[in-house]
């Protein structure tokens, strides 16, 4: 199957029901721009290094998801130009996006990590720590993030009653929070879950913005 033919497939499957994030991560500029001539503009990198060099070379309508672990210290690299960062996991680094956010004069797109895996190994926020952190006053000085809704992984595992709760249990604290600390806040919106493995039961959860690298490009080789 050619990539062209894979994101077709994808796109059908999803039917609309969440934006499409194709996660090109490790893979050559070519491979981008097949999925790019047929008609994506939504790619997700993991690496800042990566995201810089690609949105250097490619098309500039394409909109750049950070998607991975991000380290505070390079925030500043992708400040200018990131369409939405999904794993803003600390208080430090959704602080220091914000003074980012202010030096480029834009405010920038974010998505708060939940925790919501099993596995110990997987970076976010546990509920607990999201409400303390959200309900900081200072919080609201933050005039140069936009925080739109959360996202989170789910366990790595073929059981599907597994998955399905952890997505249950993030879409609850969307709700959560879209209820109370976001009530207000009309782009509060996203929830951002959902593999090649998993993005058709996240989407039955409540996902709007699914992340799918393997299914699309294909196996990543790792050096
Ligand atoms: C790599 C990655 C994906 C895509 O994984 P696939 O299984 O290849 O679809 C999605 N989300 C994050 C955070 C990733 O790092």
């Amino acid at each position: 199957m050619s990539i062209q033919n894979n994101l077709q497939a994808v796109k059908e499957q999803i039917n609309q029901r969440a934006l499409l994030v194709a996660v090109s991560k490790t893979k050559p500029n070519e491979d981008l721009m097949e999925a790019y001539n047929a008609g994506q503009r939504v790619f997700g990198e993991n690496k800042v290094q990566e995201l810089t060099g690609k949105y250097e070379t490619l098309p500039k309508d394409i909109e750049w998801h950070m998607i991975g672990h991000l380290q505070s210290n390079k925030v500043k690299y992708i400040a200018p130009f990131v369409s939405l960062i999904h794993g803003v996991d600390s208080e430090k680094l959704l602080k220091t996006i914000n003074k980012e956010g202010k030096k480029n004069n834009r405010k920038i797109p974010c998505l708060l990590q939940v925790h919501i895996a099993e596995e110990e190994t997987k970076f976010g926020f546990s509920e607990e720590e999201l409400s303390n952190m959200l309900s900081n006053e200072r919080l609201s000085e933050l005039e140069h993030v936009d925080i739109k809704g959360v996202m989170g992984m789910a366990t790595f595992t073929n059981d599907e009653a597994q998955i399905r709760k952890e997505f249950k249990a993030l879409k609850s604290i969307f709700d959560g929070l879209k209820s109370s600390i976001f009530s207000a806040n009309d782009s509060f919106t996203e929830i951002s879950m959902g593999m090649s493995g998993d993005y058709l039961i996240a989407i039955e959860e409540g996902s709007t913005m699914v992340r799918v690298g393997s299914s699309i490009f294909g196996a990543r080789n790792y050096h």
